[in-house]
C-alpha cells in the first residue's frame, strides 16, 4: 500500500459569485503504518477533505491515490468509488449507526461475513477488537441496551474490522472520558502498525491530540503541516 497521498487537492461548491472554495491545493501524505490528526475550526474544509478521502465527493482538481489506487486524477474521477469505499476505507463516524436488529457482535462481524470470511472467524474477529475496546461483556447485547460511549466503542470496532489499509475517523473520542479515549488512540496505532495501515483522525479532543507524531492544520482550505508531540501512550 502507499497508504494515502494528496497533491493539489481543491473542492470548489457552486459556480459564479457564490463560489466558495472550501479546499485550495491541499497536498498530505498518510504513510501505511502511520496515525495523524487533522485539526481545524469550523468551516475550514475538515469534511469536505474527509469527504474526498472517503471518495463520497470529487474534487475539482488534483490528484489522490489511496491504498495503491489512482482515485482522482487532474480532478477526474479514475476508481470505482463504491467498491474502494467498501475494500479500502474504514470510516469511523461520529454517530454510531449500528443496525439495531443485531446484537453487538454480529454489528461488527457483519462486513466480514458479507467479504466472504467464515461466520465463526468474523465473530472471533469481532470479539478480539471488542476486548479491545472493552466492551466484550456487551457481546450478547443489542444497540438499544448500550451506553452512547459502549455504542460509539462498537462503531470503532466495525470501523477496524475488516483491517482496510485506509481508516478515517471523525471525532472518535469525543463522547469518551479520557482513559476510554487514551484505549481508542491505542488500539489504532495498533492497527496502524500491525496492518500497516494509514488512518487520519478529524479531532478537537484535547486529550488526544498530544499523541499524533504528525498533526495537519487546516484553516480556509489551506493545509499546514505540523509536527506533534507523539507523546507515548503508556
Ligand atoms: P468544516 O468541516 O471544517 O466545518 P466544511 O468542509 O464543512 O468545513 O466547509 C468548508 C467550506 O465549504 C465552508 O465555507 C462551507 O460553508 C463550505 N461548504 C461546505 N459544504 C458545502 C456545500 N455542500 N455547498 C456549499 N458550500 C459548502
Ligand atoms: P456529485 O455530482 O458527485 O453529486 P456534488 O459535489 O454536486 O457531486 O455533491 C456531492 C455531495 O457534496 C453532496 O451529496 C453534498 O453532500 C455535497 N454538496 C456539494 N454541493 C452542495 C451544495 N451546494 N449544497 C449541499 N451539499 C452539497
Amino acid at each position: 500500500s502507499k497508504g494515502i497521498q494528496i497533491e493539489r487537492l481543491s473542492k470548489r461548491y457552486g459556480e459564479g459569485d457564490t463560489a466558495v472554495l472550501a479546499l485550495k491545493d491541499v497536498n498530505m501524505h498518510v504513510a501505511p503504518g502511520e496515525v495523524v490528526g487533522l485539526i481545524g475550526p469550523s468551516g475550514s474544509g475538515k469534511s469536505t477533505l474527509l469527504k474526498c478521502l472517503g471518495a463520497v465527493i470529487d474534487p475539482t482538481s488534483g490528484r489522490m491515490v489511496l491504498s495503491d489506487e489512482v482515485v482522482f486524477d487532474n480532478g477526474w474521477r479514475v476508481s470505482d468509488l463504491r467498491a474502494l469505499r467498501r475494500d479500502k476505507i474504514g470510516f469511523v463516524f461520529q454517530a454510531p449507526y449500528l443496525i439495531p436488529f443485531l446484537d453487538v457482535t454480529d454489528n461488527v462481524a457483519l462486513l466480514p461475513m458479507l467479504a466472504g470470511v467464515p461466520n465463526d472467524e468474523a465473530r472471533e474477529r469481532a470479539g478480539e477488537l471488542l476486548a479491545a475496546l472493552d466492551v466484550q461483556h456487551r457481546a450478547k447485547a443489542m444497540p438499544a441496551q448500550l451506553s452512547g460511549g459502549e455504542q460509539q466503542r462498537v462503531a470503532i470496532a466495525r470501523g477496524l474490522v475488516n483491517r482496510p489499509p485506509v481508516i478515517l475517523a471523525d471525532e472518535p473520542t469525543a463522547p469518551l472520558d479520557s482513559v476510554r479515549a487514551m484505549a481508542v488512540i491505542r488500539i489504532l496505532n495498533a492497527m496502524a502498525r500491525r496492518f500497516q495501515t494509514a488512518v487520519v483522525v478529524v479531532t478537537h479532543d484535547e486529550k488526544i491530540i498530544p499523541t499524533f507524531k504528525r498533526i495537519y492544520h487546516i484553516r480556509d482550505g489551506i493545509t499546514h503541516e505540523e509536527e506533534g508531540e507523539g507523546r507515548s501512550l503508556q
